[in-house]
């Protein structure tokens, strides 16, 4: 059989490697951390991203490598790059790890955006502010996740105060949308060039973390349709292999907004477990192990539920409800808006 190396070792890579045991792979997990969740499920040493000889010698045991966290430092990519081409390609993580580079890029292929501008200091914030407008939103250009390093720019007088809490980062200004509603659609592209897409879903956030995700999304058919043909357009001109996650805003005005992408199986597609015949984290694996993409149709209704820091004391009852599919990530401390599992309640069968 053979092995899959996968770059990172969080609750993503976790449902990955379960999801290639599946299909009788094996899996390495790369990740410093000797708690790292995918460690309880698959073979993991943990070594330091900066562990040159680590790297190789991991890359050498696989014969394909993934990753589930875009953030995986460019140095250790380069290493791992030395044995094996990266799927999904490098573009897609160089692309998506940095929030310029991301917009840039979705323009070039003729995608909207939010209107941004880039920040460094008080001078480009206030150029930025000319530019984009307010009510806005300043981001940390890299590693933001679950709404972390943005606060909102509502006014000039905000400005300063926007920026000290960048601590010097590289940042980003976008205009705030005014969207009627988030979906996001996960979508698969093979190493025969081969493209799939799950049905679009529907996100509700709450604090910039990901609460719930609601498929059908109750959005007209032509937008569900748009949103898919607009990932897929992503796969291809990155030439991609595996599964990307994409967020959308729906604007009245404006149609379909992208708000980020990510190189990787998404939070937002959770449902796919208990919704289709081939979930995203093994049509993620069937595109890195170089098979065919499986079939992703939705065959029922799904509503899945993040379970966030103590809310995880709930699993237990959770257990006991039936038509519940409990996730959990096997994760030791609870902190407050931790992803500590999710639940897929099937509503409908089709
Ligand atoms: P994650 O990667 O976990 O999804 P993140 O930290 O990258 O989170 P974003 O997706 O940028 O965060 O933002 C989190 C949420 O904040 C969005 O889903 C949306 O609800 C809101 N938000 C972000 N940017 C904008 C924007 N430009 N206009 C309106 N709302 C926004
Ligand atoms: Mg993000
Ligand atoms: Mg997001």
């Amino acid at each position: 059989g053979s092995t899959i190396g996968i770059l990172g070792g969080g609750q993503l890579g976790r449902m990955l490697a379960l999801a290639a045991a599946r299909l009788g792979l094996r899996v390495r997990i790369y990740d410093p951390d000797p708690r790292a969740p995918a460690g309880d499920v698959a073979f993991h040493d943990p070594a330091r991203w900066d562990d040159a000889d680590a790297l190789r010698r991991f890359a050498r045991a696989c014969d394909a490598i993934t990753y589930e966290w875009e953030n995986v430092p460019p140095r250790a990519l380069d290493v791992v790059e030395e044995v094996h081409a990266l799927r999904p390609s490098r573009r897609a993580i160089d692309v998506s790890a940095d929030r310029l580079s991301e917009k840039t890029f979705l323009n070039e292929i003729g995608l909207a955006t939010a209107p941004f501008a880039p920040v460094g200091d008080a001078a480009s914030l206030e150029a930025g502010m000319a530019a984009v407008g307010t009510p806005a939103i300043l981001k940390t250009r890299r590693l933001g996740y679950d709404g972390k390093g943005q606060v909102a720019v509502n006014a000039p007088a905000d400005a300063g105060p926007a920026l000290a809490k960048m601590s010097g980062a590289p940042a980003i200004l976008e205009a705030r949308i005014d969207f009627s509603s988030e979906i996001s659609v996960i979508a698969a592209r093979g190493a025969d060039g081969a493209t799939a897409a799950f049905d679009p879903g529907l996100n509700v956030h709450e604090d910039g973390i990901l609460r719930t995700t609601t498929v059908p999304a109750p959005v007209p058919a032509s937008v569900r349709q748009d949103a898919v043909l607009l990932a897929a357009r992503m796969l291809d001109a990155l030439d991609y292999v595996g599964v990307l996650g994409v967020e959308f805003f729906v604007t009245p005005g404006a149609g379909l907004i992208v708000n980020e992408i990510a190189p990787r199986v998404h939070n937002s597609g959770h449902w796919t477990q208990a919704g289709c015949a081939v979930d995203q984290f093994e049509q993620h694996v069937r595109a890195v192990a170089g098979w065919p993409l499986g079939d992703g149709r939705r065959h029922a209704d799904v509503v899945m539920e993040n379970l966030l820091g103590d809310e995880v004391l709930r699993a237990e009852a959770l257990a006991n409800e039936p038509g519940v599919q409990l996730h959990l990530y096997g994760k030791a401390e609870p902190r407050p808006g931790r992803k500590m599992g999710h639940v897929n309640r099937v509503t409908n069968r089709a």
